[in-house]
């Protein structure tokens, strides 16, 4: 399998390549050359099937022969070695649950998977990796947890102080070894623009080789589409396609859930389902695209005004609008509904949806209004523990923290500071 950039000016990669570099050198984003179909028989037993059967089935012709396929299933059986619920909530709408590995939010799956690959690629290989990430929550939880102990790779998250939860930062800090958290007395757009900087400065790069593990990286994208293979495995009536509703941000999710239905998942219809930032569903009515500074919202995963896995699945629908339209509806859905949703529905079903959730099944309910005779399901995307302030305002109960994060809460915090100052994060990277 070969990967193009989207810009067009870039050579070919393997998937290899493309998990190490991340971006191309034009700055594109890599798309696979040939859209491969699900087995006939992985679609038919796949009720017989074990998710590690399914997901190394699914993702084996993109990885291709950059990896063993002993090799492959073992990163796959690691990267998806706990529970994935399809829970009903009414009649007509399901959650699927994706809030149980290590960080309680999905991410997981594509830290895990990414990570697992890249030590595989650098075993046995001089350099070592560093892994530059900037965070503001979840994705850095779910890369330090992803990629710890794995031989090869440093990884370097920047953070800024005081503005994440308790639990994040515990996610960051309370692991050590091969991960360093920087605690950044600035804003995440400071942590961003120290992380971009960085990779253009060739004073470090002679030092050290640097790779990001954002989500246009196909290794973190492309496993994604385990979810919705272990979605249609679960859901019960196979002569009713559901409608695929996906909590979305920056895009990356739900562009893989498109890829499974194009390589002939038989999915339903698909909902975007975004908060106040609205510039896909803005898209959708008008055909103009128009990128916003990010505002921000209860659902913060979410707070994304650029969507830059938006430009695949324009790639998916051949950059045709109509199509686009045909298979894609989306709808922005505001804080006070988000709260709202999670009252309604814990008190009419007894069932807790965090914010994320809670904007998907929102964006779901409006559309079966019009569609009478169909069901769905909706992604669920983050424990409910980790939002526990809205949680809590809307359902007036506590949460139950799970175990996992009980032990976690008691580890040491292990941070360095940092100024919001360039010299002063070169010099780290530099001399350590
Ligand atoms: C990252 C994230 C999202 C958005 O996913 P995208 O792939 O960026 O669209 C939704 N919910 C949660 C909890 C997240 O962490």
């Amino acid at each position: 399998m070969q990967y193009y950039s989207l810009n067009h000016q870039s050579p070919k990669v393997t998937f290899k390549e493309a998990a190490i570099q991340g971006q191309a050198p034009d700055r594109g984003l890599y798309f696979p050359e040939v859209l491969p179909a699900a087995e006939a028989d992985l679609l038919k037993n796949i009720g017989s099937l074990s998710e590690e059967e399914i997901a190394f089935r699914v993702i084996r012709p993109y990885v291709g022969t950059s990896i063993p396929e002993e090799t492959l299933f073992e990163i796959v059986s690691q990267t998806v070695n706990f529970p994935f619920p399809l829970k009903p909530v009414t009649d007509r709408i399901a959650s699927l649950e994706l809030f149980h590995g290590p960080t309680l939010a999905f991410k997981d799956v594509g830290a895990r998977f990414m990570s697992r690959c890249l030590g595989y690629f650098l075993s046995g290989e001089q350099k070592e990796v560093t892994v530059l990430v900037a965070t503001s929550g979840d994705t850095g939880g779910a890369v330090a947890s992803g990629f710890y102990d794995v031989e090869g790779v440093q990884v370097v998250i920047l953070y800024p102080k005081d503005r994440v939860s308790p639990v994040q930062e515990k996610q960051l800090t309370a692991l050590g070894k091969n991960i360093t958290a920087l605690e950044v007395a600035g804003s995440f757009d400071d942590c961003q623009r120290l992380v971009k900087q960085a990779f253009t400065d060739e004073d470090i790069r002679a030092k050290r080789f640097l790779t990001s593990a954002n989500s246009i990286n196909v290794a973190r994208w492309l496993p994604q589409q385990f979810y919705y293979f272990f979605a249609y495995k679960q859901w019960a009536d196979k002569t009713l396609a559901p409608v695929v509703t996906v909590p979305s941000g920056n895009f990356g999710n739900i562009c893989a859930g498109l890829l499974a239905k194009a390589g002939g998942l038989p999915l339903g219809h698909f909902i975007a389902a975004c908060n106040a930032n609205d510039v896909v569903p803005a898209f959708l009515q008008t055909e103009d695209w128009k990128p916003k500074k990010a505002v921000a919202t209860l659902s913060n995963a979410m707070d994304v005004g650029d969507p830059s896995n938006f430009v695949r699945i324009m790639e998916l629908f051949d950059q045709q609008f109509l199509k686009l339209k045909d298979n894609l509806s989306a709808a922005s859905i505001s804080d006070a509904d988000t709260i709202a949703t999670i009252q309604t529905v814990f008190q009419e079903t007894g069932y807790t949806l965090d914010p994320h959730g809670a904007v998907a099944y929102r964006a779901l309910e409006q559309y079966l209004n019009g569609h009478p005779g169909e069901k769905g399901l909706i992604l669920e995307t983050a424990h409910p523990v980790k939002f526990p302030d809205a949680v809590k305002q809307a359902t007036g109960a506590d949460v139950v923290i799970p175990e996992i994060l009980q032990e976690l809460m008691l580890q040491p915090k292990q941070a360095v500071e940092l100024q919001p100052d360039y010299a002063a994060f070169k010099e780290y990277l530099t001399n350590g």
